[in-house]
């Protein structure tokens, strides 16, 4: 018998006689006993069933055991212990998932989250993108919002410091909303919306209103976008000389540091404005298009394009996924987290990656998890969402639960990957002087993922 043999046949002794510490040891020798099987195609696993020691079946599931595999008889685990009656088991198997790994992932799903971006205080009135009269009668009425870019940078007015109730309640507030967008009016952007380079965008009416109707229509007050190519800044000096706006950087932190109304605002409109600035010709032919429903979609101007028959992803602006996620140990004590180069000195946070054509969000976590850490993955939960617009992003949050803890960072996209310990995240959250990493910002929806898991709250 080869040494590889006799150590299976070790192993499935110890399941068959229940001996935990035993298939733990023989287990950590070598990964791939697990679903390995000896006489009649039977492996650790079943023996386990057929001898009900569900603590061992436990164990091997917790490892990320398969439960499909079957005998010579054609039998799963699942079926040798419901034969022998030991339900109990059965039931463990039959979940198809590991039950005791799912108990490390936080209980209760969040209130829907407040987050940064997430803030709608728009009513999109998708319904009126079509409805240009409609439309030309907000662009000219004295009411109507504007809010300009310029290269996709919002134009913001420094504030005297004033809080928006931004980081309320949170221990770990980042920026304080000095910076608000500038609401400009029709007669201010006349010159800008007659200049062909100005990219126009729809976004709604105010929602919060208890206006009354004015002489001026229907009581409802539009708010719009305007992206400009040429820098309108002396324009605006004309118009309103030595009032201290400018255009705000339209990446990160420079976006963090408005109100989470504001901020709502330019999730949607930067977004848009993005797609129009990135997707000017058709592209599927090539051809010129034209921006259309008030800027939420382009159309191709040659005659016979394929795009101009039935719905396609290309006319539409884009939004693209990207899972994050924050990875708990199998002791459920840990969590890793990963340092790009980019961050700034100290700080780790969730791995995240786009979601490929063809893949469902869990396989996506899986996959993200295995190419950056090399750990892999067994549960996935999924926790909240938020748009994220540099450029387009929408960031699904999820919290999982490792199978293996060996980690091997992928150092193109990773610069450190780590195990923290339970204490040394809240000690970041808290920013005790003990911390020995820094968090992400909490306008991200990483600090929320971590923050959850802590179950931590500013009353504990
Ligand atoms: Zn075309
Ligand atoms: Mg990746």
């Amino acid at each position: 018998m080869s040494a590889r043999d006799e150590l299976l046949q070790r192993f499935l002794d110890a399941a068959s006689r229940g001996d935990v510490e035993m298939v733990l040891a023989l287990m950590s020798q070598s990964g791939e006993l697990m679903d390995r099987s000896g006489e009649q195609g039977w492996t650790a696993l079943m023996l386990a069933a057929r001898n009900g020691h569900i603590h061992v079946a436990k164990v091997l599931l917790s490892h990320g055991c398969s439960t499909s595999g079957t005998n010579r008889s054609g039998q799963t685990a699942a079926d040798v212990a419901q034969f022998w009656g030991h339900r109990h088991i059965a039931r463990l198997l039959a979940s198809g998932h590991h039950p005791d790994l799912r108990q490390l992932l936080p209980s209760g799903a969040a209130d829907e989250p407040d987050t940064y971006f997430n803030r709608e205080i728009l009513d999109r009135k998708s319904d009126r993108r079509s409805d240009s009269d409609w439309l030309s009668a907000k662009l000219a009425s004295p009411e109507s919002v504007f809010l300009l870019f310029h290269q996709l940078n919002p134009l913001v007015r420094a504030g005297a410091g004033e809080g928006s109730g931004v980081g309320e309640g949170s221990g770990a507030g980042e920026g304080s909303a000095d910076t608000r967008l500038c609401r400009l009016r029709a007669p201010a952007v006349q010159p800008l919306l007659k200049d062909t380079h100005t990219t126009l965008v729809f976004l709604g009416v105010e929602k919060r209103e208890n206006r009354e109707n004015r002489e001026t229509g229907d009581g409802m007050q539009a708010w719009f976008a305007l992206d400009t190519e040429d820098d309108p800044t002396e324009l605006l000096e004309a118009e309103d000389p030595g009032s201290g706006r400018f255009f705000l950087p339209g990446a990160m932190p420079g976006l963090l540091r408005l109100s989470d109304d504001d901020a709502g605002v330019v999730a949607q409109a930067r977004s848009v404005l993005a797609w129009h600035s990135r997707y000017r010709f058709c592209p599927t032919c090539g051809s010129s298009t034209k921006a259309e429903e008030g800027g939420y979609k382009r159309t191709c101007l040659r005659a016979g394009c394929r795009s101009l028959q039935g719905v396609h992803n290309t006319c539409y602006p884009r939004v693209d996924p990207v899972v994050i996620m924050l990875v708990l140990h199998p002791d459920g004590n840990q969590c890793l987290l990963g340092r790009k180069k980019i961050f700034p000195p100290g700080m780790f946070s969730c791995l995240a990656g786009f979601v490929e054509p063809g893949e469902a969000l869990e396989a996506a976590v899986r996959r993200e998890v295995m190419e950056e850490s090399g750990v892999q993955v067994g549960p996935v939960q999924y926790l909240s969402s938020q748009a994220w617009p540099m450029p387009s992003c929408l960031m699904i949050g999820c919290h999982c639960v490792a199978l293996t803890t060996d980690i091997t960072a992928d150092e193109s996209e990773i610069e450190e990957a780590r195990w923290f310990t339970r204490q040394q995240v809240i000690d970041a959250l808290v920013k005790d002087k003990r911390a020995v990493f820094s968090m992400p910002p909490r306008q991200a929806i990483a600090h929320l993922l971590l923050k959850h898991w802590t179950g931590f709250n500013a009353n504990l």
